[in-house]
């Protein structure tokens, strides 16, 4: 089919208003903040938008009228709805359709009893939070993107906030879902608080970046907000391996703060701008819930503080942190950095506790060694489990050549990070997805599993039409 045709056909089956074609909306929608498609923006030399136009649902119906036709006619398809992806994971293909649900954006009901809540795809987080929180409840989910992400990209991407030690991840918090297949069929899973009748059918949703089907609808659990008995502290200890010792004991001994977070001295001279000594690591919890739970959980880490060669900070740091943590969000339309000629990003990977210094050390040896126009490369643990933990890390680099040199250094960044993980026995992704600019790695990722992962995508999406690119390398 043609372009027009295409837009032709998904017009008279949906209506004019909700296919657009003019390159600044589909330009908008295809837009992903990785590193150096942000510097290309910047550059002058930006991304040329492929698709053919943005598809804006407002029901499952509507979705299921698009997934039919798109599918009958074999065209590439990609869902989103925040568009805060950091992966690549929305640029469609030439002569693809975005399918974007950001305005299937409704709280659809509160049930506080059962204590969940459910709503559309495109129901922005910190719609939901602030919601919630006007009733007394939280969602317990705050991503750093809690100002731009939507309930669909959040379940597709398996998304983590910064309280997640306590409240787990978007795997841990999503109830039950509605989803549209690629041939246009819809499912409901229903909302239960646990049962054994197979496979937990939730988990072909979560994380799958949109290449098993759409999200329409949500259920997630909601929690008791207790933000006035938040128990909260900070100390500066040697180094990285150091502090995750000192958070692993945290977590072993059986203590569940909603925010553990080391950051190395890199970072801390960057957060913390001189206040803290420059060459330590530096340390942050939070507990909240009930007064007597965050007490006891205080008392715990401040006995095993004592333990380790740390220096107490107080609470200031803490409080600085949660009150800037997500402003980054307000300028990502004027990256600072650039203007100087440096691509600064992020990369995030997991590891149990046995491999995650050494993964850390090793990239932080390597990098430096075989970039000569590294400008910083650090990184913190934020996210904790009883068996590991995963790093965050940090890097900038200047631009040597224009735009393909960003892209290359870029993915020469990426590709230290990837094989030093995996090296070490870690994961390549913690909770940003594979997007198109992983895949690579995925075979090596998943190990014999991942043939799985390809028949899947054979049973669900037979055509291949759903976000061709992400996880899986053909
Ligand atoms: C400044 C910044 C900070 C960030 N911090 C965090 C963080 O702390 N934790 C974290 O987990 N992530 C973080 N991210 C990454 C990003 O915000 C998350 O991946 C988020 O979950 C994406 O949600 P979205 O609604 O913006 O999805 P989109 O960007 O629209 O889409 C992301 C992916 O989900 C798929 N998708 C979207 N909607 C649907 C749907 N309805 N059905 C099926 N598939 C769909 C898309 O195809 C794509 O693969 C951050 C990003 C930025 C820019």
């Amino acid at each position: 089919m043609d372009k027009q045709e295409i837009v032709s056909g998904l017009r008279a089956l949906l209506g004019e208003d909700r296919v657009q074609d003019t390159p600044e909306i589909i330009k908008k929608a295809s837009t992903d903040y990785i590193g150096f498609r942000q510097y290309e923006r910047f550059d002058g030399k930006d991304w040329v938008p492929k698709a053919v136009c943005v598809v804006k649902p407002r029901s499952t119906e509507e979705v299921a009228k698009a997934l039919g036709f798109l599918n009958q006619n074999r065209i590439d398809t990609v869902p989103r709805t925040g568009g805060s992806s950091v992966t690549l994971s929305i640029e469609p293909e030439d002569g693809g359709v975005i399918l974007d649900g950001s305005e299937m954006n409704e709280i659809m009901s509160l049930n506080e009893q059962d204590m969940m809540l459910t709503a559309r795809c495109g129901t922005p987080l910190e719609y939901i939070e602030n919601y919630l929180n006007e009733r007394g409840f939280t969602t317990g989910h705050f991503p750093q993107s809690l100002p731009l992400a939507h309930l669909g990209g959040l379940i597709a991407t398996r998304s983590i906030g910064q309280f997640s030690t306590l409240y787990g991840g978007i795997e841990d918090l999503l109830v039950g879902l509605e989803a549209v297949l690629a041939d246009g069929e819809v499912i409901r899973i229903k909302n239960s608080p646990r049962r054994s009748v197979g496979p937990d059918l939730r988990h072909l949703f979560i994380g799958s970046e949109g290449m098993l089907g759409f999200i329409t609808e949500a259920t997630i659990k909601i929690f008791r907000y207790h933000p006035e008995t938040r128990w909260m502290h900070a100390w500066a200890i040697k180094d990285m391996t150091a502090g995750l010792d000192f958070i692993r004991e945290v977590i072993v001994e059986g203590y569940r703060p909603a925010v553990v977070r080391l950051h190395d001295a890199e970072e801390v001279q960057r957060m913390f701008s001189g206040s803290i000594s420059e060459d330590h690591s530096v340390l942050l919890f939070l507990a909240e819930g009930p007064a007597l739970v965050t007490a006891a959980i205080g008392q715990g880490i401040a006995r095993i503080a004592e333990r380790h060669k740390t220096i107490d900070l107080g609470t200031r740091p803490v409080e600085s942190w949660l009150k800037t943590r997500n402003d980054v969000c307000y300028h990502m339309d004027e990256p600072v950095y650039y203007r100087y000629g440096i691509v600064a990003d992020t990369c995030e990977i997991s590891a149990p506790w046995s491999g995650i210094a050494k993964i850390y050390e090793a990239i932080k040896e390597r990098l430096p060694k075989e970039m000569p126009n590294l400008v910083s490369i650090g990184g913190h643990s934020s996210h904790s489990y009883i068996q590991g933990t995963n790093i965050y890390f940090t890097f900038g680099f200047i631009v040597k050549n224009g735009a393909e040199s960003a892209r290359s250094d870029y993915m020469k960044v990426i590709s230290v990070i990837m094989e030093e993980t995996l090296k070490w026995g870690g994961s390549i992704a913690h909770h940003h997805g594979s997007g198109k600019y992983r895949t690579r790695w995925m075979p090596e990722e998943h190990g014999s599993s991942y043939p799985l992962l390809r028949k899947l995508k054979d049973a669900l999406d037979p055509n291949k039409i759903l976000n061709k690119g992400v996880l899986l390398t053909d």
